[in-house]
């Protein structure tokens, strides 16, 4: 937790929260956690603390992850490692209390896949279709960022090739990650194929599922990734991570299919 603390600067890790304003020695901006018009939410980087003025939420960089996030300790803790790349020591003797190391293999081959479905649409020619096709759907590029839309383009093996190369992951766990199709035959090929993809995040913002629209009109219209170890259709909801806050604060959902 000392290791963690050093390195993750509590102005760096709001500040991708809340616009900061520097004011003095602190920054301030307008508070997450109560309404309020004027800032009276502080950050102080020689003390590494938090505190608002108006409603008293205060502390360290992990209790504001908690408090943000809506984490448990340890799983801020975890998602703060994440953040720096440090590896969580963990007990042996805790059983169940960790994660598998197949569910984060899987978490981190969806983090992969992500990475590659979001460079395809924004920057490879491969990704033309569908940035023509989020254009005529009048999806602003705002919304194409924040929502991690990416793009699977044509061919069976776009990702799994991309997968293989530099051994970034095994075939049969890009299979038990629904990502790629091993038929009857033995041959592997990728299960999104020509289709914008909508990322499906948990609630700690990792990626752990994928939507594909078809962009040219093949059947079926929505293909989606099947049920793995790290994702459950009754238990994930698309969009949760970007409206947790929001739902909190406005005490009231509205859910639509
Ligand atoms: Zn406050």
């Amino acid at each position: 937790i000392e290791t963690l603390l050093e390195k993750a600067d509590i102005v760096e890790i709001i500040s991708e929260y809340l616009p900061l304003r520097q004011a003095g020695q602190n920054f301030k901006a307008v508070c997450p956690f109560h309404h309020e018009k004027t800032p009276s939410f502080m950050v102080n980087p020689q003390k590494q603390i938090f505190h608002c003025f108006g409603c008293g939420a205060g502390g360290d960089v992990i209790e504001f992850v908690m408090k943000y996030e809506k984490l448990a300790f340890g799983e801020a803790i975890e998602f703060l490692a994440g953040k720096y790349s440090l590896v969580v020591p963990r007990d042996k003797d805790s059983g169940s209390a960790g994660e598998s190391s197949l569910a984060y293999k899987l978490y981190e081959i969806h983090a992969q896949a992500l990475g590659f479905y979001e460079d395809i649409l924004k920057k490879n020619a491969l990704g033309k279709t569908g940035r023509e096709y989020l254009a005529q759907r009048g999806i602003a590029k705002e919304i194409a960022d924040l929502l991690h839309i990416g793009f699977a383009p044509a061919g069976w093996s776009s990702f799994l090739d991309y997968a293989k190369q530099g051994k970034r992951a095994q075939e049969g766990d890009l299979v038990t990650a629904g990502l790629v199709i091993k038929n009857e035959k033995g041959s592997s090929y990728d299960r999104f194929r020509e289709r914008l993809i909508f990322p499906i995040f948990d609630q700690k913002n990792r990626p752990i599922a994928f939507g594909g629209r078809t962009v040219e009109n093949h059947d079926p219209k929505y293909l989606n990734s099947p049920e793995t170890p790290i994702y459950s259709k009754g238990k994930h909801l698309y969009g949760l991570n970007f409206s947790k806050h929001a739902i909190v604060n406005e005490k009231a959902v509205l859910i639509v299919e």
